[in-house]
């Protein structure tokens, strides 16, 4: 049996105090998840769900401030965030099932954790067990050549292909969020494009939180005047499953013409992935199915397909072009 030492913490500044070699724990739909599988070993949790960081609050600017501990089910029912963030209401809403979104948070989810099936296995990474880089760096990787359909074809290395599972994730891309935090060093924000990291060589370093940092908000923008934005998630079933591939879209067209335009995928990529290159062969230009296609193209162009997931490539096209579809719709 694993032993943790269990606190709980009425404030921030206790939770910080007592993070040393703690992990904080908060709804636990997936932390718990992790230590059954002996995946996770903290020596200690710290309960946070004290903290008074369960406020959705408008910002002066225009835009929302989220914090950590808002249960994905109210942040995804919030009259706010349904109106001027649609996208971040209907990926939440399109993920798990509504008892663990009513227990998950938003800042548990920014650190949800790949369902790549070798790197959930107990064994993963011991003597014996399936090879896993990012359970014990090193040891190789069994994906790669074991059974690859649910993995990534964007941002993977030679030394990690698992996908990052999250819904939520892919429309605070699209909508550039960004995450405040507070640990032993201070206060710090990080841009949501610079939060996730790719694998690389260090395929277990998933963030760039330092030990001990919590998260306390996430912020959004202002919304853009005049901009729609769609979320759509493709996967095997209907309900309770992760993306194939995914696509989050915030557009405004005016003249017919794509005025403004941010694309994420969901489903491929080995963190949220963010497609710059989508965006600009798109804005400027009609908002045709013909440049919709060429979006999605220049979106999967550095796709690298394993020999189980070469469909999802053609899937996250056809993705991203509905989604255009849907985003520069008129009613
Ligand atoms: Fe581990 Fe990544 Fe390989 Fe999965 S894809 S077995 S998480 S190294």
């Amino acid at each position: 049996m694993q032993t943790f030492q269990y606190t709980k913490a009425a404030s921030i500044d206790k939770a910080l105090a007592a993070a040393s070699g703690a992990r904080f724990i908060a709804g636990g739909t997936t932390l718990v998840d992790l230590m059954k599988l002996t995946v996770e070993k903290p020596s200690g949790l710290v309960d946070i769900n004290l903290l008074p960081l369960d406020k959705i609050e408008k910002l002066p600017g225009g835009g929302l401030r989220i914090g950590a501990m808002v249960r994905n089910s109210d942040l995804a029912w919030n009259e706010d965030v349904k109106r001027d963030y649609a996208v971040l209401s209907e990926a939440l809403l399109s993920g798990a099932s509504p008892q663990l979104r009513n227990m998950a948070t938003t800042g548990g989810n920014l650190l949800q954790r790949t369902r790549c099936v070798y790197f959930r296995e107990p064994s993963a990474g011991t003597p014996g067990g399936y090879a896993c880089n990012k359970r014990t760096p090193g040891t190789g990787c069994a994906a790669m050549d074991g059974f690859n359909r649910m993995h990534a074809v964007l941002g993977t290395s030679d030394a990690c292909i698992a996908t990052h599972p999250s819904d939520m994730c892919v429309a605070m891309a699209a909508l550039e969020a960004v995450i405040h935090t507070e640990g032993p060093k201070g206060k710090r924000t990080i841009v949501f494009a610079d939060f996730h990291k790719l694998p690389g060589n260090t395929p277990h370093i998933e963030n760039g939180l330092e030990p001990g940092e919590l998260i306390t908000y996430v912020d959004l923008p202002k919304p853009v005047a005049g901009a729609k934005s769609v979320y759509l998630k493709l996967r095997d079933r209907a309900s309770y499953e992760f993306a194939l591939a995914s696509c989050a879209v915030v557009a405004k067209v005016e003249g017919g013409q794509i005025r403004h335009v941010r694309i994420a995928m969901g489903g491929v990529g080995t963190r949220p992935w963010r497609s710059h290159e989508a965006e600009a062969a798109l804005l400027g230009k009609p908002a045709t199915p013909e440049h919709f296609r060429r979006a999605a193209v220049a979106a999967l162009a550095g796709a690298k397909p394993q020999k189980d997931n070469a469909f999802k490539i053609e899937l996250a096209k056809r993705c991203v072009v509905r989604t255009l579809k849907m985003a520069t719709a008129t009613a």
